[in-house]
């Protein structure tokens, strides 16, 4: 018999981490969408239970395609089925939704340092930078993730205050070094013209599968764990980069195959401001 209520046994995994470890550590995720939403999952799966959600979207039939969620929650609010999917894995968890855009929402920043790491998951880079900017002056752990265009692959950036480099640094660095990972090596789609240029949405990009989607997220999840535990004296080894570019499949000029891993360590750069605030505080 199943049993109704009770607690979320975490027996089989305790060898590789020891759950108590987050009891009361809080996580905020801003974007629930077919991205953020298994980032979740995974996580709340492996012992987070104390979260602080925010997208203002409604799951729609389009997302079926890619978002894991049910097709009778169709019109409800992303972040009210999340807290539901949690609560239901996990009956001790405490978790607060938020059905706020965070550009506009008065309730983000204090979210941001009540955390002890914000998760960014919104597919608009405007938010993404807004986010990271929030992280930084709070000075909280992050881990952005993106899907490059048409899920060809995606990014995965984490920012330690004092440690690495910020989302700011990682765009600087890549300016500097003429990096350029998606958007202008592929040609437009034909949605990606007519968004873009007829219907002037001017962050639209041709979404990938839910397959691209979710091995980025599943990146997204594991360097969050390995930021959370990173003074934990448990087995679990530490990633040794806070920068994954993981290419799905080949793409002229930017993978040459299938499942293409390029990692580095980005320290802070001297040019951001994230390092002024460094000195300030020293
Ligand atoms: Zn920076």
């Amino acid at each position: 018999m199943r049993e109704k209520n009770s607690s979320l046994d975490f027996d089989r995994i305790t060898y590789l981490l020891n759950p108590e470890q987050f009891a009361d550590k809080c996580i905020t995720i801003v974007g629930l969408g077919s991205g953020g939403a298994p980032v979740c999952d995974h996580l709340v799966m492996n012992g987070i239970r104390i979260w602080e959600l925010y997208d203002p979207d409604t799951l729609e039939s389009e997302n079926l395609v890619k978002h894991p969620r049910m097709r009778q929650d169709l019109g409800r609010l992303k972040v009210d089925i999340q807290k539901e999917w949690i609560e239901d894995r996990n009956p001790n968890a405490e978790v607060k939704a938020f059905a706020e855009d965070v550009m506009k929402s008065s309730n983000f920043i204090e979210s941001v340092r009540r955390s002890s790491l914000v998760l960014s998951c919104s597919d608009k880079k405007s938010v993404r930078e807004f986010v990271s900017d929030q992280c930084v002056a709070a000075k909280i752990p992050s881990v952005t993730a993106s899907v490059f265009r048409t899920g060809i692959g995606g990014e995965v950036f984490g920012y330690i205050p004092n440690e690495t480099g910020c989302y700011k640094c990682l765009q600087l660095y890549s300016e500097l070094n003429e990096i350029n990972l998606s958007d202008d090596a592929l040609g437009l789609t034909v949605e990606e013209q007519q968004r873009i240029y007829g219907l002037e949405e001017r962050e639209f990009r041709a979404s990938g599968l839910s397959i691209d989607i979710q091995m980025i997220a599943l990146i997204q999840a594991r360097m969050a764990l390995s930021i959370l535990l990173r003074d934990s004296t448990l087995s679990m080894s530490r990633l040794k980069s806070n920068w994954i570019v993981y290419g799905n499949r080949p793409a002229k000029g930017i993978f040459r195959s299938h499942f293409e891993a390029k990692q580095m360590l980005l320290r802070p750069q001297k040019v951001c401001n994230c390092t002024s605030q460094y000195n300030l505080q020293e």
